[in-house]
């Protein structure tokens, strides 16, 4: 079974934290380097697999196992995109990670034999650098860059292949470390559960699974620092004069924006589906987009979430990375879950008023989840039981949906990884009617 840890680590001087800038740049160069060639022979209906040998190009400063790492993950990436665009998945092909004039995206990937992760009282990592950056920074022949371990990784077991990179927003490297753990030491879930998806501005993501378990990440923080930086941006493009449409300060704006919403929506990714991995999902539904756009969704709701938020790359990146988990992702139709009552079914009694549902039963819940909630008992297994033809809402109870039992947990990000919320344990909720949830 695999388990991620994350933690951060430490360079031990400058000249330490020099050297790893150096390799993760290199890496995305490298990266970029075969990606621009992959994408073009792509874009030319020509085969991608034929490129230069970028081993050779880099191996000085990445070393060997390294510089084969990152072409094997581009592979991959690659793979991926051909398999889910067979599928009929909206995928893009692989992208670059960031560009040489805006600064690239400093990351790398570690081979699991070609580092040591020790744990201690001083957990250290070491991994290892190319010659050139060996001779640069003063490194013997055989040394590897060793680098402070902060916090306890959760995991133990079978190390995989290290991600480690650079999180500008907190000015801190990171690490991402999958462990198969033995299954001896876990109850194993069987893979059938399912679960469905909202997503939004102010709840980036609400989820409910056929475990009964719900999940929800808040993100009106983020969204309104996104619009005060948004602001910023409006404010300083009056104030070019004419004929300019752009400026230094305006492009590293939108730069940092899109770097924050990036970095929550891949650590959100990465929380979420670690949970349902536990939790034994094996499939989960997302609200169609296309669909969204054309029903229920506020123009002025749909641009903010769909500038903030973009919606698309949400599900390719969700779509991508869950298939490292064995987790398909599926599109479907979300019309009118956002209204119905998971109580009595009704989708004419109930009344939306920001993020709380009420219904003319008694029922009151948040529009959210309760949404995923709809929306996960309108898909369950829906080829299997047909009943996507039924209109009979009070059917839908019946297919095998419980209403979520525990508590929803709640998240909120605090600029570097989502913090379970400490509202998911008010004291008040033990109280509280069990078919009701706030
Ligand atoms: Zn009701």
């Amino acid at each position: 079974m695999r388990r991620t840890n994350t933690f951060v680590v430490r360079p031990r001087s400058d000249q330490d934290a020099e050297l790893l800038h150096e390799l993760l740049d290199a890496s995305a160069s490298l990266w970029n380097e075969l990606t621009y060639e992959r994408r073009q022979n792509y874009f030319d209906g020509e085969s991608i697999w034929d490129t230069a040998d970028y081993r050779k190009q880099y191996v000085g400063v990445l070393g060997s196992a390294t510089a084969q790492q990152l072409i094997r993950k581009n592979k991959s990436a690659w793979n991926s995109f051909f398999s889910l665009t067979e599928k009929g998945k909206h995928c893009s092909p692989p992208g670059y990670w960031g560009n040489e004039d805006d600064g690239r995206t400093l990351r790398t990937y570690i081979r699991n034999d070609q580092y040591t992760l020790e744990l201690g009282d001083r957990s250290r990592l070491e991994i290892p650098v190319g010659k050139e950056l060996k001779d640069k920074y003063d490194l013997g022949y055989t040394e590897r860059l060793r680098l402070e371990v902060a916090g306890v990784p959760k995991w133990g077991g079978k190390q995989g292949r290290l991600e480690l990179y650079y999180d500008e927003s907190s000015n801190q490297f990171r690490a991402f470390q999958p462990v198969t753990v033995d299954d001896s030491r876990l109850d194993a879930p069987l893979a059938s559960e399912e679960a469905a998806l909202d997503i939004g501005a102010n709840s980036l993501v609400a989820c409910t699974t056929t475990t009964g378990q719900q999940y929800l990440y808040h993100g009106r923080d983020l969204f309104e620092k996104f619009r005060d930086t948004t602001r910023e941006i409006s404010r300083l493009q009056s104030k070019l004069r004419e004929g300019r449409y752009s400026s230094n300060r305006i492009r590293q704006l939108y730069r940092g924006r899109r770097r924050r919403r990036d970095h929550a929506q891949n650590a959100l990714v990465r929380d979420l589906l670690d949970r349902l991995y536990e939790e034994g999902v094996s499939t989960v539904y997302v609200g169609d987009l296309t669909d969204v756009l054309e029903t229920h969704w506020s123009i002025r709701a749909n641009a903010k979430t769909h500038n903030f938020w973009a919606f698309r790359a949400f599900i390719d990146r969700l779509a991508c990375t869950a298939e490292e988990y064995g987790i398909t992702v599926e599109l479907r139709s979300e019309a009118w879950t956002t209204r119905t009552c998971p109580n009595c079914g009704s989708t004419t009694d109930t009344i939306r008023h920001q993020d709380t549902l009420t219904c003319s039963c008694g029922f009151e819940g948040h529009a959210d989840l309760v949404a995923s909630e709809s929306f996960l008992r309108r898909h369950q297994n829906s080829e299997s039981s047909g009943w996507r033809t039924r209109h009979t809402v009070s059917r839908q109870r019946h297919t095998g949906v419980p209403r979520p039992m525990a508590r929803p947990v709640r998240f909120e990000w605090d600029s570097h990884e989502w913090l379970e919320s400490p509202r998911s344990h008010r004291p008040k909720e033990a109280r509280t009617d069990q078919s009701i949830h706030v």
